[in-house]
């Protein structure tokens, strides 16, 4: 290998051992999926689906296709899957493509209280393509307020609506979401990306059995390859989705990463993954009392998730530009987040995002976390003092090199 690049997945892999993974959206895949998404099935082309190939030679493609659809249509309890979409967002592209017409009406989540990009934000193709109306959280409760997505729903008459969030930490009412969605006659699409692997565990409502269509990324609390995934119970949307994402926005279907993802859903349906979602919420509590004990504000006032939002601006006068930027000096890694009612810009932000799924897998547990919080707040309290932020380090140090 490329000495440069040997050099540079040396650091990396250093880097990952070393820090404390607190990014929500990350985990760390299993050996068995980094190995098929390094394997033999990048070398093949394989346009369309299984069984409808542009492509000779595709019959053990074919196979492994239709075994990740068969798990992963196992896993949730749906009917059709597509797994062929390179990303969260490109499932999402999908989506839109298949439900809509260019210009139609789309309700979704702020960015700012919690959305994704690709539920409306002008910076996206979903806000530049589409008219879109974002709901917000409570201001005060900074839960999702069902009636007034409702009222909100039955002034704009959205064609679809989006639930689903990249920094929520509460359970989401996809029933009530459904039963808002269908009272206007609009589609209700879920994106799960944050949550799936909760989801598979049955520790969150399942949104399979309310929404028109879900999609995934693959890669988070799921913990397999970087992808994505689309979901439905209905045959209709099915077929449509399966034009947009090939030949409508993509080409060739990445297979090595479908074969990751086979392997990704079948340890996703042993017993042994839904241990580890239930540690994985444990140890959030468990951080979440750490923090209240050092009189840390967090979003909402605690956690029903993997995730919590931290107000260090309105904790410690510090923003999350800065809380950030501290935290990665004491290998603890975190990223900076808008809060409700944000008064900073997107790039600094008053929040940040914290998640348990990455060390959980390490195997941390309720102890390491509280510790993990003890020292979160104690460096974002002493910001200005190198000998307490050099104790932390070691501290850190000495933790991660135990798991
Ligand atoms: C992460 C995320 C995505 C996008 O996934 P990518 O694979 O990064 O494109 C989409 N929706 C939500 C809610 C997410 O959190």
């Amino acid at each position: 290998m490329d000495p440069k690049i040997t050099e540079i997945l040396k650091k990396e892999e250093k880097r990952q051992k070393e820090n404390i993974e607190l990014i929500a959206s990350e985990n760390y895949a299993s050996e068995y999926v980094r190995e098929l998404q390094g394997s033999i099935f990048t070398n093949k082309y394989a346009e369309g689906y299984p069984g409808k190939r542009y492509y000779g030679g595709c019959e053990y493609i074919d196979e492994m296709e239709n075994l990740a659809i068969s798990y992963v249509c196992k896993l949730f309890d749906v009917k059709y899957a597509n797994v062929q979409p390179h990303s969260g967002s490109s499932a999402n592209m999908a989506v839109y493509r298949a439900l809509l017409q260019k210009g139609d009406k789309v309700m979704g989540m702020n960015l700012s209280n919690g959305g994704h990009l690709t539920h409306g934000n002008k910076m996206s193709f979903s806000g530049q393509d589409y008219e879109i109306v974002s709901y917000d959280v409570d201001p005060v409760t900074e839960m999702l307020d069902y009636e007034e997505i409702r009222s909100l729903a039955i002034k704009e008459k959205p064609k679809m609506i989006i639930a689903g969030a990249s920094a929520y930490s509460r359970i989401i009412d996809f029933e009530k979401f459904a039963s808002i969605a269908h009272e206007v006659g609009a589609y209700l699409f879920v994106d799960m990306a944050h949550i799936a692997g909760l989801v598979a565990a049955h520790l969150h409502p399942n949104p399979c059995l309310y929404a028109d269509v879900v999609t995934s990324t693959t890669h988070k609390t799921l913990r397999g390859p970087r992808g994505g995934i689309i979901l439905t119970n209905n045959e209709e949307i099915a077929k449509k989705i399966n034009k947009a994402i090939f030949p409508g926005i993509q080409g060739g279907p990445l297979e090595h990463v479908i074969a990751a993802k086979a392997q990704c859903f079948y340890e996703a349906l042993q017993p042994e993954f839904i241990e580890y979602q239930k540690q994985v919420l444990k140890n959030m509590q468990a951080l979440i009392e750490a923090l209240k004990e050092e009189e840390f504000k967090i979003v909402s006032d605690g956690s029903d998730n993997h995730l919590i939002l931290v107000d260090v601006k309105g904790s410690c006068g510090l923003t999350g530009k800065e809380a950030e930027e501290l935290l990665d000096k004491i290998h603890i890694t975190v990223n900076k987040n808008t809060i409700p009612k944000e008064t900073e810009k997107p790039m600094v932000s008053s929040g940040i995002r914290i998640g348990t799924p990455a060390m959980t897998t390490r195997g941390f547990k309720e102890n390491e976390f509280k510790k993990v919080g003890h020292i979160i707040a104690t460096a974002l309290k002493n910001s200005q003092d190198e000998e307490i932020l050099k104790k932390l380090n070691q501290e850190v140090l000495d933790l991660t090199s135990q798991f």
